[in-house]
């Protein structure tokens, strides 16, 4: 059994929804669990319908969310005929749900209405596919995850129930193996034991997929994206860049650990727990090779590069000259830990302690106004971090070139460098 993940842009419009649909029917005959991400941008235009409805602009909200009810329509009448009025049925379940809330006030806090709604994106672009692939006559079935993922109620960064989701997976999925080839399911979201719907963070479809894959022992994971394969750089920026098509686990954690774009860094460890291969490959071109990702430790890679725009360095510096290895340092995780901010990277000296961070501009200012109280803060915003993997002087040279660094890290494997 293979578990397949597709992303918003392999289904941002009809042609590209066909052309996932041609993709499932040439693995006829395999049995294969889809985790799908919603069209598009949709859980972008779905956090702006959040924002609204908070602010309680709820004719806006409503007005934002037909437009996208439009989107879906639309792409659904080009992709059914006969089963168009039986999948309208279902997506205007879901509209109305929605709709429903959005018509209210909120009285909860927004972590909780923010799941509520954006979780049905992905219930949306299922749907879609599932009706799809019924009218070609691909033998599958569509299964609402939120019966199956159980989390906490932690409100948008949801960690898994992993004993009662193992149980709900081995009861419910191979009897629905025994009549279908293909089930159809959503990627990023669960729900509580309340039955209230949960998200597992940004881009949380990766994970989605390998949480499948761990309990149900797949044989792999293939990664659908629009890239040849994995590359040692974003081309767009480093046009050197170049395609490597075999990596291990442990280079693929560290890569999205810096940030990389390339997968969502919690899908590896339930991989790599049970030793399932990871395959990325490109739905324009499905014959491509593509990469490999598996416990192979793989020699002589080039320098992988992670480039982060949009950096803050804050200098928290002793007030009294008191070395900040002791109590006032615990105090300024605390206070990160209550800000909800991590640093990318950190340093410290005798008396200061140096972070990078990513710009989020309120809750950088609610950090250094709090940190204020026990240090001397200097924020300077605009900076690059830069992370190069298998580095060599050369690469490093060449990248840098006349930029001033600000701060250096490196181990024998990995230099980071704050740039201005
Ligand atoms: N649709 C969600 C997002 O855009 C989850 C995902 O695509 O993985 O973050
Ligand atoms: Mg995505």
């Amino acid at each position: 059994m293979k578990i397949f993940k597709f992303g918003g842009a392999s289904i941002n419009s009809a042609e590209r929804f066909i052309n996932t649909g041609n993709i499932i029917e040439s693995y006829k005959g395999e049995k294969i669990l889809i985790v799908i991400s919603a069209l598009g941008k949709t859980t972008n235009a779905l956090e702006e319908i959040v924002q609204m409805f908070f602010k309680r602009e709820k004719e806006n909200a409503l007005s934002h969310f037909n437009k996208l009810k439009e989107y879906h329509t639309e792409i659904l009448r080009r992709l059914t005929e006969d089963s168009f009025k039986d999948a309208i049925n279902q997506l205007n379940e879901f509209f109305t749900e929605i709709e429903w809330l959005l018509n209210d006030n909120p009285v909860r806090n927004y972590d909780y209405y923010y799941d509520q709604i954006v979780c049905c994106g992905e219930l949306m672009s299922s749907s879609i596919l599932f009706h799809h692939l019924n009218e070609k006559k691909i033998n599958c079935t569509w299964m609402d995850v939120r019966d199956i993922i159980r989390t906490d109620n932690n409100f948008r960064d949801a960690s898994i129930d992993w004993n009662f989701t193992e149980n709900r997976i081995k009861e419910s999925i191979s009897p629905l193996f025994n009549h279908h080839d293909i089930i159809i399911t959503q990627g990023f979201i669960g729900s509580t034991d309340e039955n209230e719907s949960t998200t597992l963070g940004r881009e949380g479809s990766d994970y989605s997929a390998a949480i499948f894959a761990n309990l149900l022992d797949a044989d792999s994971v293939t990664i659908w994206k629009d890239v040849d394969a994995v590359m040692s750089a974003d081309p767009k920026k480093y046009p050197d860049a170049s395609i490597i098509h075999a990596l291990s686990y442990s280079e693929v954690i560290e890569m999205a650990y810096y940030g990389a774009q390339v997968i969502h860094p919690k899908t590896i460890k339930p991989l790599q727990n049970k030793n399932i291969p990871l395959l990325v490959k490109s739905f324009l071109n499905k014959d491509l090779e593509g990469t490999i990702i598996s416990k192979n430790t793989i020699k002589n890679l080039p320098p992988i590069i992670v480039h982060k725009g949009n950096q803050v360095l804050i200098k928290f510096k002793s007030k009294d000259f008191s070395f900040v290895e002791d109590r006032p340092v615990q105090q300024l995780h605390e206070t990160f830990n209550q800000v909800k901010i991590k640093p990318n990277l950190s340093q410290h000296t005798a008396i200061s302690l140096l972070c990078c961070f990513d710009d989020h501009p309120e809750k950088i200012n609610q950090l250094a106004s709090l940190a204020e109280n026990i240090f001397n803060v200097e924020v300077e915003k605009n900076l690059t971090l830069l992370t190069i993997r298998h580095y060599n002087k050369e690469v490093v040279d060449k990248l840098t070139g006349e930029a001033i660094i600000l701060l250096e890290q490196k181990t024998t494997e990995t230099i980071q460098l704050v740039m201005r």
